[in-house]
């Protein structure tokens, strides 16, 4: 079963059986999959619901696979996704080592099932530490990602489940300074029907759980956004 907290993969493909095996193999390994059929779908899925990674056939109808790549990577709000492409082996193969895709890697068809959930867990654990380690730590801040149980300083703390993955977001990258819209998309999903508004609630919430001392590891930073530390 999975779990609103699972990776959410969205996988890029046209042809119905390699999608069927990704799709099998990536549910049976624990992460939700979204799928799409060619790349125009790909955008919309993406602007939709913000995948926390995206499996990205090279040979697409209509826009291919380099296309959406350079379309979401130059875009500042997709750009942060990570992308490992599909490729034939043949020429395509060599033309993507050439191309500036701004993928973050690459997989050549045929591909063992095994070595691609390798590169996926490889790539989630380079750039989305906070969704694939079994537990995160800042100062005397732990998150246990596999019982779902913070605590600080060795006491535990309750959090709803909205505050667990604001959590999980900021602890990835500590220091680093998200925006109100950022941690929107990234913890709500761009569909979401909520407002900059509803993430103050939750970060106000996620502050006090945590203890209201001057030691409270939430920063605010004033017309900007919030940071865990730094
Ligand atoms: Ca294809």
């Amino acid at each position: 079963m999975t779990k609103n907290t699972d990776p959410v993969i969205l996988v890029v493909e046209d042809e119905p059986a390699q999608m069927e095996l990704l799709a099998y193999n990536l549910q049976t390994e624990g992460y939700q999959v979204l799928r799409a059929e060619d790349g125009e779908e790909a955008l919309l899925v993406v602007q939709e619901q913000a995948p926390d990674l995206i499996l990205l056939d090279w040979m697409l109808p209509h826009l291919s696979g380099l296309k959406v790549c350079r379309s979401l990577k130059n875009d500042k709000q997709t750009r942060s996704i990570p992308i490992i492409m599909l490729t034939a082996r043949g020429e395509e193969d060599d033309r993507i080592r050439g191309l500036d895709t701004g993928a973050d890697d690459y997989v050549v068809k045929p591909y063992s099932i095994k070595e691609l959930l390798a590169r996926v867990r490889a790539v989630l654990r380079r750039l989305r530490p906070g969704i694939v380690a079994e537990r995160l730590e800042y100062e005397g801040l732990v998150v246990d990602t596999v019982q779902h149980r913070v605590t600080v300083g060795g006491k535990p703390v309750e959090l709803g489940p909205t505050e667990f993955r604001l959590l999980l977001t900021l602890i990835e990258k500590p220091g680093r300074v998200w925006s109100r819209d950022q941690l929107l998309d990234r913890v709500w999903g761009r569909s979401a029907d909520v407002g900059t508004r509803t993430v103050d609630v939750h970060v106000g919430r996620l502050r006090k759980s945590l203890g209201e001392g001057a030691d409270n590891p939430i920063r605010t930073v004033r017309g900007f956004g919030y940071s865990l530390g730094g």
